[in-house]
Protein backbone atom coordinates (compact mmCIF):
# COMPACT_ATOMS: atom_id res chain seq x y z
CA UNK A 1 0.00 0.00 0.00
CA UNK A 2 1.27 3.49 -0.73
CA UNK A 3 0.35 5.69 1.75
CA UNK A 4 0.07 9.73 0.82
CA UNK A 5 3.80 10.98 1.80
CA UNK A 6 5.52 8.90 -0.21
CA UNK A 7 2.88 9.16 -3.78
CA UNK A 8 5.15 11.44 -5.64
CA UNK A 9 6.25 10.67 -8.86
CA UNK A 10 9.82 11.45 -8.57
CA UNK A 11 10.81 11.15 -12.27
CA UNK A 12 9.72 14.83 -12.57
CA UNK A 13 12.52 17.97 -13.97
CA UNK A 14 14.21 19.74 -11.11
CA UNK A 15 11.50 22.74 -11.22
CA UNK A 16 8.39 20.80 -10.82
CA UNK A 17 9.85 19.07 -7.72
CA UNK A 18 8.76 20.67 -4.98
CA UNK A 19 5.33 22.04 -6.16
CA UNK A 20 2.79 21.37 -3.25
CA UNK A 21 0.39 24.30 -3.94
CA UNK A 22 0.47 25.13 -0.26
CA UNK A 23 3.02 24.96 2.85
CA UNK A 24 6.20 26.35 4.12
CA UNK A 25 9.16 27.24 1.86
CA UNK A 26 13.09 26.94 2.41
CA UNK A 27 15.08 30.30 3.11
CA UNK A 28 18.22 30.64 1.11
CA UNK A 29 20.46 31.75 4.77
CA UNK A 30 23.29 33.88 2.16
CA UNK A 31 20.56 36.01 0.60
CA UNK A 32 17.31 35.90 3.24
CA UNK A 33 15.49 35.17 0.02
CA UNK A 34 12.46 32.39 0.02
CA UNK A 35 13.72 29.29 -2.33
CA UNK A 36 11.24 27.85 -4.97
CA UNK A 37 9.23 24.68 -3.94
CA UNK A 38 6.44 24.72 -1.17
CA UNK A 39 6.51 21.73 1.62
CA UNK A 40 3.75 20.60 2.82
CA UNK A 41 2.92 20.66 6.78
CA UNK A 42 2.20 17.52 7.70
CA UNK A 43 -1.00 16.76 9.88
CA UNK A 44 -1.35 14.52 13.46
CA UNK A 45 -3.32 12.24 10.58
CA UNK A 46 -0.83 11.57 8.09
CA UNK A 47 2.08 11.21 10.58
CA UNK A 48 -0.32 8.79 12.52
CA UNK A 49 -1.26 7.08 8.95
CA UNK A 50 2.88 6.90 7.77
CA UNK A 51 4.14 5.29 11.42
CA UNK A 52 0.79 2.92 11.60
CA UNK A 53 2.37 1.55 8.27
CA UNK A 54 5.15 1.31 9.41
CA UNK A 55 4.75 -0.58 12.28
CA UNK A 56 2.68 -2.88 9.75
CA UNK A 57 6.20 -3.81 8.19
CA UNK A 58 8.10 -4.14 11.06
CA UNK A 59 7.81 -8.26 12.19
CA UNK A 60 8.92 -8.83 8.63
CA UNK A 61 11.40 -6.11 8.04
CA UNK A 62 12.45 -7.30 11.71
CA UNK A 63 12.75 -10.77 10.95
CA UNK A 64 14.62 -9.90 7.38
CA UNK A 65 18.18 -11.59 6.46
CA UNK A 66 20.87 -9.31 7.17
CA UNK A 67 21.78 -9.87 3.39
CA UNK A 68 18.30 -8.10 2.31
CA UNK A 69 18.93 -5.10 4.81
CA UNK A 70 22.66 -4.57 3.66
CA UNK A 71 21.09 -4.82 -0.31
CA UNK A 72 19.10 -1.90 0.52
CA UNK A 73 21.65 0.00 2.73
CA UNK A 74 23.78 -0.18 -1.13
CA UNK A 75 20.85 0.45 -3.21
CA UNK A 76 20.44 3.80 -1.39
CA UNK A 77 24.03 4.73 -1.16
CA UNK A 78 23.65 4.17 -4.79
CA UNK A 79 20.70 6.03 -5.56
CA UNK A 80 21.81 9.13 -3.46
CA UNK A 81 24.89 8.68 -5.80
CA UNK A 82 23.16 9.10 -8.63
CA UNK A 83 21.48 12.25 -7.79
CA UNK A 84 24.67 13.91 -6.13
CA UNK A 85 24.58 16.68 -8.65
CA UNK A 86 20.99 17.51 -7.51
CA UNK A 87 21.36 16.87 -3.60
CA UNK A 88 24.57 19.42 -3.50
CA UNK A 89 23.04 22.32 -5.65
CA UNK A 90 20.08 22.05 -3.44
CA UNK A 91 21.67 21.73 -0.29
CA UNK A 92 23.91 24.52 -1.17
CA UNK A 93 21.34 27.03 -1.65
CA UNK A 94 19.20 25.85 1.27
CA UNK A 95 22.80 25.99 3.65
CA UNK A 96 25.00 28.17 2.29
CA UNK A 97 27.82 25.44 2.63
CA UNK A 98 30.01 25.60 -0.23
CA UNK A 99 29.68 22.93 -2.67
CA UNK A 100 32.80 20.87 -1.99
CA UNK A 101 31.90 20.52 1.64
CA UNK A 102 28.32 18.86 0.85
CA UNK A 103 30.36 16.50 -2.27
CA UNK A 104 32.26 15.35 0.85
CA UNK A 105 29.63 15.26 2.89
CA UNK A 106 27.56 13.20 0.43
CA UNK A 107 30.82 10.82 -0.12
CA UNK A 108 30.92 10.88 3.91
CA UNK A 109 27.08 9.69 4.06
CA UNK A 110 27.33 7.11 1.15
CA UNK A 111 29.89 5.92 3.37
CA UNK A 112 28.02 5.23 6.27
CA UNK A 113 25.61 3.11 4.69
CA UNK A 114 28.22 1.22 2.61
CA UNK A 115 29.52 0.64 6.07
CA UNK A 116 26.51 -0.57 8.07
CA UNK A 117 26.11 -2.87 5.26
CA UNK A 118 29.29 -4.45 5.61
CA UNK A 119 28.59 -4.93 9.04
CA UNK A 120 25.64 -7.24 8.79
CA UNK A 121 27.98 -8.92 5.98
CA UNK A 122 29.96 -9.63 8.72
CA UNK A 123 27.51 -10.49 11.61
CA UNK A 124 29.28 -9.16 14.37
CA UNK A 125 26.19 -6.69 15.36
CA UNK A 126 24.00 -9.74 16.67
CA UNK A 127 26.88 -10.54 19.63
CA UNK A 128 25.30 -14.41 19.63
CA UNK A 129 25.84 -16.31 22.77
CA UNK A 130 25.03 -19.80 23.11
CA UNK A 131 25.44 -20.92 26.93
CA UNK A 132 24.68 -24.98 26.68
CA UNK A 133 22.84 -26.85 29.35
CA UNK A 134 24.17 -28.85 31.63
CA UNK A 135 21.95 -31.62 32.67
CA UNK A 136 23.83 -32.91 35.32
CA UNK A 137 24.66 -29.82 37.64
CA UNK A 138 23.95 -30.24 40.79
CA UNK A 139 21.24 -28.98 42.68
CA UNK A 140 19.43 -28.42 39.81
CA UNK A 141 20.35 -28.99 36.11
CA UNK A 142 21.15 -25.67 34.05
CA UNK A 143 18.76 -24.55 30.97
CA UNK A 144 20.37 -24.32 27.27
CA UNK A 145 20.64 -20.26 27.17
CA UNK A 146 20.68 -18.39 23.81
CA UNK A 147 21.11 -14.30 23.30
CA UNK A 148 20.79 -12.91 20.65
CA UNK A 149 19.65 -8.95 19.36
CA UNK A 150 16.10 -8.50 18.21
CA UNK A 151 15.41 -4.73 16.34
CA UNK A 152 13.23 -2.47 18.60
CA UNK A 153 10.20 -1.13 16.39
CA UNK A 154 9.78 1.86 14.20
CA UNK A 155 12.27 4.62 14.72
CA UNK A 156 11.80 8.38 14.76
CA UNK A 157 14.44 10.36 13.15
CA UNK A 158 15.35 13.75 13.80
CA UNK A 159 18.44 15.77 12.23
CA UNK A 160 20.31 18.55 12.72
CA UNK A 161 20.68 21.58 10.13
CA UNK A 162 24.67 22.03 9.76
CA UNK A 163 24.75 18.17 8.51
CA UNK A 164 22.18 18.46 5.90
CA UNK A 165 23.11 14.96 4.46
CA UNK A 166 25.34 12.87 6.87
CA UNK A 167 23.06 13.70 9.99
CA UNK A 168 20.11 13.97 8.17
CA UNK A 169 17.35 12.14 6.55
CA UNK A 170 19.68 9.70 4.96
CA UNK A 171 22.39 9.81 7.51
CA UNK A 172 23.47 7.56 10.27
CA UNK A 173 20.84 7.41 12.56
CA UNK A 174 18.70 6.01 9.40
CA UNK A 175 21.37 3.81 8.15
CA UNK A 176 21.73 2.20 11.61
CA UNK A 177 18.11 1.78 12.64
CA UNK A 178 17.75 0.45 9.21
CA UNK A 179 20.58 -1.89 9.74
CA UNK A 180 19.28 -3.08 12.58
CA UNK A 181 15.74 -3.77 11.54
CA UNK A 182 13.44 -0.74 11.94
CA UNK A 183 11.64 1.07 10.20
CA UNK A 184 12.56 4.59 10.03
CA UNK A 185 10.56 7.83 10.21
CA UNK A 186 12.10 11.11 9.59
CA UNK A 187 11.11 14.66 10.67
CA UNK A 188 12.78 16.95 8.05
CA UNK A 189 14.95 19.37 9.48
CA UNK A 190 13.04 22.57 8.07
CA UNK A 191 16.21 24.67 7.46
CA UNK A 192 16.82 21.98 4.45
CA UNK A 193 12.98 20.33 3.14
CA UNK A 194 14.03 20.32 -0.68
CA UNK A 195 17.43 18.66 0.12
CA UNK A 196 15.23 16.47 2.81
CA UNK A 197 12.93 14.96 -0.39
CA UNK A 198 15.65 14.62 -2.47
CA UNK A 199 17.52 12.13 -0.13
CA UNK A 200 14.08 10.68 0.99
CA UNK A 201 13.06 10.13 -2.73
CA UNK A 202 16.96 8.25 -3.34
CA UNK A 203 15.41 5.76 -0.38
CA UNK A 204 11.85 4.98 -1.95
CA UNK A 205 13.54 4.57 -5.27
CA UNK A 206 15.98 2.10 -3.13
CA UNK A 207 13.24 0.37 -1.01
CA UNK A 208 11.85 -0.53 -4.66
CA UNK A 209 14.73 -1.71 -6.56
CA UNK A 210 15.21 -4.15 -3.18
CA UNK A 211 11.19 -5.01 -3.92
CA UNK A 212 10.75 -3.72 -0.15
CA UNK A 213 7.33 -1.96 1.00
CA UNK A 214 7.94 1.84 0.49
CA UNK A 215 6.17 1.83 4.24
CA UNK A 216 9.34 1.19 5.46
CA UNK A 217 10.44 4.58 5.50
CA UNK A 218 8.04 7.82 5.76
CA UNK A 219 9.28 11.62 5.53
CA UNK A 220 7.39 14.62 7.51
CA UNK A 221 7.73 17.65 6.79
CA UNK A 222 6.55 20.78 8.88
CA UNK A 223 8.00 24.55 9.75
CA UNK A 224 7.47 23.59 13.64
CA UNK A 225 7.79 21.82 16.24
CA UNK A 226 4.62 20.11 16.09
CA UNK A 227 5.23 17.81 13.63
CA UNK A 228 8.21 16.64 15.54
CA UNK A 229 6.47 16.36 19.20
CA UNK A 230 3.71 13.92 17.49
CA UNK A 231 6.01 11.48 15.81
CA UNK A 232 8.14 11.41 19.72
CA UNK A 233 4.60 10.25 21.27
CA UNK A 234 2.98 8.19 18.87
CA UNK A 235 2.96 4.97 20.52
CA UNK A 236 4.18 2.66 17.95
CA UNK A 237 7.43 4.68 17.74
CA UNK A 238 9.81 3.00 19.95
CA UNK A 239 13.05 4.45 19.82
CA UNK A 240 14.05 8.37 18.74
CA UNK A 241 17.79 9.45 17.17
CA UNK A 242 17.92 13.00 17.71
CA UNK A 243 20.50 15.39 16.47
CA UNK A 244 20.40 18.90 16.92
CA UNK A 245 20.72 21.35 20.09
CA UNK A 246 20.50 21.04 23.50
CA UNK A 247 17.16 22.66 24.18
CA UNK A 248 15.40 20.80 21.71
CA UNK A 249 17.12 17.66 22.69
CA UNK A 250 15.90 18.13 26.30
CA UNK A 251 12.13 19.09 25.24
CA UNK A 252 11.95 16.08 22.97
CA UNK A 253 14.15 13.72 25.79
CA UNK A 254 11.13 14.81 28.39
CA UNK A 255 8.58 14.04 25.79
CA UNK A 256 9.99 10.38 24.65
CA UNK A 257 10.50 9.53 28.92
CA UNK A 258 7.19 11.06 29.80
CA UNK A 259 5.14 9.25 27.67
CA UNK A 260 2.69 6.36 28.93
CA UNK A 261 5.42 3.74 27.56
CA UNK A 262 9.09 5.43 27.72
CA UNK A 263 11.23 5.16 25.39
CA UNK A 264 15.03 5.62 24.70
CA UNK A 265 16.02 8.72 23.18
CA UNK A 266 19.49 9.19 21.57
CA UNK A 267 20.31 12.53 21.52
CA UNK A 268 23.56 13.77 20.36
CA UNK A 269 23.25 17.47 21.53
CA UNK A 270 26.12 20.24 21.31
CA UNK A 271 29.29 20.30 23.25
CA UNK A 272 31.95 23.37 24.13
CA UNK A 273 34.97 20.86 23.26
CA UNK A 274 37.76 21.71 25.48
CA UNK A 275 41.35 22.01 24.25
CA UNK A 276 44.08 22.02 26.79
CA UNK A 277 47.81 23.47 25.81
CA UNK A 278 49.92 21.97 28.06
CA UNK A 279 52.97 24.61 29.06
CA UNK A 280 56.03 22.37 27.45
CA UNK A 281 54.11 22.05 24.24
CA UNK A 282 53.02 25.53 24.22
CA UNK A 283 56.28 26.63 24.96
CA UNK A 284 57.46 24.85 21.86
CA UNK A 285 55.52 25.91 19.23
CA UNK A 286 52.28 28.85 20.17
CA UNK A 287 52.18 30.13 16.86
CA UNK A 288 51.59 26.95 14.95
CA UNK A 289 49.19 26.11 17.85
CA UNK A 290 47.45 29.17 17.29
CA UNK A 291 47.11 28.52 14.01
CA UNK A 292 45.43 25.41 14.09
CA UNK A 293 43.05 26.63 16.36
CA UNK A 294 41.81 29.11 14.25
CA UNK A 295 41.76 26.92 11.32
CA UNK A 296 39.89 24.45 13.78
CA UNK A 297 37.47 27.14 15.18
CA UNK A 298 36.16 28.63 11.69
CA UNK A 299 36.16 25.46 9.81
CA UNK A 300 32.63 25.54 8.46
CA UNK A 301 31.96 29.00 9.82
CA UNK A 302 32.45 27.64 13.23
CA UNK A 303 28.46 25.11 12.65
CA UNK A 304 30.32 21.90 14.31
CA UNK A 305 28.84 20.46 17.10
CA UNK A 306 33.06 19.37 18.04
CA UNK A 307 33.90 22.87 17.81
CA UNK A 308 36.95 23.87 19.61
CA UNK A 309 34.81 26.60 21.81
CA UNK A 310 36.73 26.48 24.80
CA UNK A 311 40.75 26.53 24.99
CA UNK A 312 42.86 26.25 28.51
CA UNK A 313 46.18 26.93 29.17
CA UNK A 314 48.37 28.30 31.84
CA UNK A 315 49.38 32.21 31.65
CA UNK A 316 52.86 32.25 30.21
CA UNK A 317 55.36 34.18 27.69
CA UNK A 318 54.38 31.71 25.53
CA UNK A 319 50.56 32.00 25.83
CA UNK A 320 50.97 35.81 25.55
CA UNK A 321 52.36 34.37 22.29
CA UNK A 322 49.62 32.09 21.01
CA UNK A 323 46.72 35.07 22.17
CA UNK A 324 48.88 37.51 19.75
CA UNK A 325 49.10 35.50 16.63
CA UNK A 326 45.54 33.62 17.33
CA UNK A 327 44.16 37.34 16.97
CA UNK A 328 46.37 38.25 13.99
CA UNK A 329 44.97 35.16 12.07
CA UNK A 330 41.28 35.82 13.29
CA UNK A 331 41.49 38.91 11.97
CA UNK A 332 41.85 38.06 8.49
CA UNK A 333 39.12 35.12 8.91
CA UNK A 334 36.30 36.31 6.43
CA UNK A 335 32.93 36.70 7.75
CA UNK A 336 30.60 33.85 7.52
CA UNK A 337 26.80 32.98 6.26
CA UNK A 338 24.98 30.86 9.27
CA UNK A 339 22.52 27.89 8.54
CA UNK A 340 19.59 29.88 9.10
CA UNK A 341 18.83 33.72 10.27
CA UNK A 342 17.46 32.48 13.66
CA UNK A 343 21.52 30.43 14.00
CA UNK A 344 22.91 33.82 13.09
CA UNK A 345 20.31 35.69 15.27
CA UNK A 346 21.30 33.31 18.24
CA UNK A 347 24.79 33.90 17.71
CA UNK A 348 25.02 37.90 17.33
CA UNK A 349 23.10 37.84 20.57
CA UNK A 350 25.23 35.47 22.72
CA UNK A 351 28.40 37.42 21.36
CA UNK A 352 26.84 40.54 22.32
CA UNK A 353 25.85 38.82 25.73
CA UNK A 354 29.32 37.70 26.11
CA UNK A 355 30.85 40.78 25.19
CA UNK A 356 28.36 42.61 27.95
CA UNK A 357 29.68 39.97 30.66
CA UNK A 358 32.90 42.13 32.66
CA UNK A 359 35.35 39.44 32.85
CA UNK A 360 35.41 38.86 29.84
CA UNK A 361 37.94 40.71 27.23
CA UNK A 362 37.19 40.55 23.53
CA UNK A 363 40.72 39.47 22.10
CA UNK A 364 40.04 39.58 18.58
CA UNK A 365 37.38 39.61 16.08
CA UNK A 366 37.39 39.33 12.16
CA UNK A 367 38.06 42.57 10.62
CA UNK A 368 35.92 42.16 7.18
CA UNK A 369 32.74 43.48 8.19
CA UNK A 370 29.60 41.55 8.09
CA UNK A 371 27.04 41.64 5.35
CA UNK A 372 23.07 41.54 6.65
CA UNK A 373 23.44 37.69 6.72
CA UNK A 374 26.83 37.09 8.30
CA UNK A 375 28.39 37.16 11.37
CA UNK A 376 32.28 37.38 12.30
CA UNK A 377 34.62 34.96 14.33
CA UNK A 378 35.42 35.95 17.52
CA UNK A 379 37.77 35.30 20.25
CA UNK A 380 37.54 35.85 24.38
CA UNK A 381 39.73 35.27 27.23
CA UNK A 382 38.86 35.26 30.76
CA UNK A 383 40.63 34.06 34.07
CA UNK A 384 40.02 30.82 35.20
CA UNK A 385 38.33 32.04 38.59
CA UNK A 386 36.64 34.63 36.72
CA UNK A 387 35.21 31.62 34.25
CA UNK A 388 34.41 29.71 37.08
CA UNK A 389 31.83 31.82 38.23
CA UNK A 390 29.93 32.65 35.45
CA UNK A 391 26.70 30.24 34.88
CA UNK A 392 26.67 30.32 31.71
CA UNK A 393 30.28 28.93 31.36
CA UNK A 394 29.14 26.12 29.19
CA UNK A 395 26.82 27.23 26.96
CA UNK A 396 27.92 26.25 23.55
CA UNK A 397 28.16 29.16 21.34
CA UNK A 398 26.90 27.47 17.88
CA UNK A 399 29.44 29.54 15.58
CA UNK A 400 33.00 30.47 15.19
CA UNK A 401 33.46 31.79 18.85
CA UNK A 402 35.84 30.55 21.30
CA UNK A 403 36.38 31.51 25.16
CA UNK A 404 40.22 30.73 26.11
CA UNK A 405 40.66 30.27 29.95
CA UNK A 406 43.93 31.41 31.44
CA UNK A 407 44.48 29.35 34.38
CA UNK A 408 46.91 30.55 36.85
CA UNK A 409 49.03 27.50 37.13
CA UNK A 410 48.42 23.89 36.69
CA UNK A 411 46.17 23.34 39.75
CA UNK A 412 43.74 25.51 38.68
CA UNK A 413 43.53 24.56 35.37
CA UNK A 414 43.23 20.76 37.31
CA UNK A 415 40.65 21.87 39.38
CA UNK A 416 38.62 23.31 36.05
CA UNK A 417 39.09 19.69 34.44
CA UNK A 418 37.50 18.27 37.40
CA UNK A 419 34.44 20.36 36.92
CA UNK A 420 33.94 20.10 33.46
CA UNK A 421 30.47 18.83 32.37
CA UNK A 422 29.82 16.20 29.68
CA UNK A 423 31.35 16.84 26.02
CA UNK A 424 31.68 14.95 23.03
CA UNK A 425 35.33 15.82 23.19
CA UNK A 426 38.13 17.27 25.03
CA UNK A 427 41.49 17.80 23.64
CA UNK A 428 45.16 17.88 25.55
CA UNK A 429 47.68 19.32 23.49
CA UNK A 430 51.29 17.86 24.93
CA UNK A 431 54.67 17.11 23.94
CA UNK A 432 56.75 14.20 25.55
CA UNK A 433 57.78 16.55 29.05
CA UNK A 434 54.41 17.27 29.65
CA UNK A 435 53.22 13.37 29.66
CA UNK A 436 53.14 13.36 33.66
CA UNK A 437 50.34 15.73 33.56
CA UNK A 438 48.69 14.84 30.67
CA UNK A 439 48.34 11.48 32.29
CA UNK A 440 46.65 13.31 35.62
CA UNK A 441 43.84 15.11 33.19
CA UNK A 442 43.77 11.87 31.27
CA UNK A 443 42.03 10.54 34.44
CA UNK A 444 39.86 13.05 35.10
CA UNK A 445 38.66 13.67 31.67
CA UNK A 446 37.93 10.09 30.34
CA UNK A 447 35.15 10.68 32.56
CA UNK A 448 34.20 13.88 31.15
CA UNK A 449 33.85 12.86 27.58
CA UNK A 450 32.91 10.07 24.53
CA UNK A 451 36.30 10.99 22.63
CA UNK A 452 39.91 12.31 23.72
CA UNK A 453 42.00 13.71 21.41
CA UNK A 454 45.77 14.01 22.07
CA UNK A 455 47.75 16.88 19.60
CA UNK A 456 44.86 17.29 17.38
CA UNK A 457 41.79 18.98 16.88
CA UNK A 458 37.86 17.81 17.39
CA UNK A 459 36.55 18.99 14.43
CA UNK A 460 36.09 16.19 11.97
CA UNK A 461 34.82 12.88 12.57
CA UNK A 462 36.35 9.68 11.37
CA UNK A 463 33.52 6.72 10.84
CA UNK A 464 35.15 3.88 12.02
CA UNK A 465 34.20 0.63 14.29
CA UNK A 466 36.30 2.37 17.29
CA UNK A 467 34.75 5.95 16.84
CA UNK A 468 32.64 7.22 20.05
CA UNK A 469 30.64 10.31 19.33
CA UNK A 470 28.88 10.68 21.89
CA UNK A 471 29.76 11.27 25.88
CA UNK A 472 27.88 12.21 29.09
CA UNK A 473 25.31 14.61 29.09
CA UNK A 474 24.59 17.11 28.23
CA UNK A 475 27.03 15.91 25.20
CA UNK A 476 24.25 13.35 24.76
CA UNK A 477 21.34 11.89 26.59
CA UNK A 478 22.42 8.19 26.46
CA UNK A 479 26.39 8.13 27.22
CA UNK A 480 26.60 4.58 26.76
CA UNK A 481 25.92 4.77 23.06
CA UNK A 482 27.52 6.27 19.96
CA UNK A 483 25.63 8.08 16.89
CA UNK A 484 28.70 7.38 14.65
CA UNK A 485 30.63 4.12 14.32
CA UNK A 486 29.77 0.82 13.90
CA UNK A 487 28.29 -0.27 17.97
CA UNK A 488 25.76 3.24 16.11
CA UNK A 489 23.75 0.13 15.34
CA UNK A 490 23.12 -1.07 19.09
CA UNK A 491 20.97 1.82 20.06
CA UNK A 492 17.71 0.36 17.73
CA UNK A 493 18.19 -3.43 19.00
CA UNK A 494 17.47 -5.12 22.65
CA UNK A 495 18.36 -8.24 23.60
CA UNK A 496 16.53 -11.33 23.79
CA UNK A 497 17.27 -14.95 25.50
CA UNK A 498 15.79 -17.82 24.27
CA UNK A 499 15.49 -20.68 26.80
CA UNK A 500 15.61 -24.83 25.84
CA UNK A 501 14.66 -23.98 22.68
CA UNK A 502 14.07 -26.34 20.39
CA UNK A 503 16.77 -26.38 17.03
CA UNK A 504 14.07 -26.40 14.99
CA UNK A 505 12.78 -23.31 16.11
CA UNK A 506 16.31 -21.16 16.55
CA UNK A 507 17.16 -18.44 14.12
CA UNK A 508 20.60 -19.38 11.79
CA UNK A 509 23.13 -17.23 14.42
CA UNK A 510 21.48 -19.46 17.17
CA UNK A 511 21.72 -23.06 16.04
CA UNK A 512 24.77 -24.83 17.15
CA UNK A 513 27.88 -24.99 15.27
CA UNK A 514 27.55 -27.97 12.41
P1 LIG B 1 17.85 22.05 16.63
O1 LIG B 1 17.33 23.44 16.52
O2 LIG B 1 17.78 21.41 17.97
O3 LIG B 1 17.06 21.21 15.54
C1 LIG B 1 17.15 19.81 15.38
C2 LIG B 1 15.78 19.23 15.02
O4 LIG B 1 14.99 19.19 16.21
C3 LIG B 1 14.98 20.06 14.04
O5 LIG B 1 14.23 19.22 13.22
C4 LIG B 1 14.11 20.89 14.94
O6 LIG B 1 12.97 21.36 14.31
C5 LIG B 1 13.76 19.89 16.02
N1 LIG B 1 13.37 20.52 17.28
C6 LIG B 1 14.10 21.40 18.01
N2 LIG B 1 13.43 21.73 19.14
C7 LIG B 1 12.27 21.05 19.11
C8 LIG B 1 11.15 20.96 19.99
N3 LIG B 1 11.09 21.63 21.15
N4 LIG B 1 10.12 20.15 19.62
C9 LIG B 1 10.15 19.46 18.45
N5 LIG B 1 11.18 19.52 17.57
C10 LIG B 1 12.22 20.29 17.90
O7 LIG B 1 19.37 21.94 16.18
P2 LIG B 1 20.07 22.75 15.00
O8 LIG B 1 20.12 24.18 15.40
O9 LIG B 1 19.53 22.41 13.71
O10 LIG B 1 21.55 22.15 15.00
C11 LIG B 1 22.61 22.76 15.64
C12 LIG B 1 22.88 22.09 16.98
O11 LIG B 1 23.07 20.70 16.77
C13 LIG B 1 24.15 22.59 17.62
O12 LIG B 1 23.93 22.71 18.99
C14 LIG B 1 25.15 21.49 17.33
O13 LIG B 1 26.21 21.43 18.24
C15 LIG B 1 24.26 20.29 17.42
N6 LIG B 1 24.82 19.15 16.70
C16 LIG B 1 25.18 18.03 17.39
C17 LIG B 1 25.75 16.96 16.74
C18 LIG B 1 26.16 15.72 17.49
O14 LIG B 1 26.40 14.70 16.83
N7 LIG B 1 26.28 15.72 18.78
C19 LIG B 1 25.96 17.00 15.36
C20 LIG B 1 25.57 18.15 14.67
C21 LIG B 1 24.99 19.20 15.37
P3 LIG B 1 12.69 22.95 14.36
O15 LIG B 1 13.69 23.58 13.47
O16 LIG B 1 11.30 23.05 13.91
O17 LIG B 1 12.90 23.44 15.74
Amino acid sequence: MTHPLNNTDWNTEWNTLFQADAGFQAINPASGEKLPGHFPEHTDAEISQAIEEAAHQFIQFATSSSRTRAELLRQIALELENDRSRIVARAALETALPEARLNGELGRTTGQLNFFATILDQGSWQRSVIDPANPKREPLPKPDLRLHYLSLGPVAVFGASNFPLAFSVAGGDTASALAAGCPVIVKAHPAHPGTSELAAAAIRRALKNCHLPDGLFALIQGSGHQQGQALVKHPQIKAVGFTGSLRGGRALYDLAVSRPEPIPFFGELGSVNPVFLLPDVLDSAPQRLANEFIASLTLGAGQFCTNPGLVLAVQSPALELFIDQASRTLHHQPAGTLLTPAISAGYRQQIQQLQQTPAMKLEAQATQSPGEHQVQPVLFSIKAEQWLALNTREEEVFGPAATLVICRDISQMKAIASQLQGQLTCTLHCSDTDLDLAHQLLQTLQFKAGRILFNGWPTGVEVSTAMIHGGPYPASTASQSTSVGGTAIERFLRPICLQNAPQALLPDSLLDPS
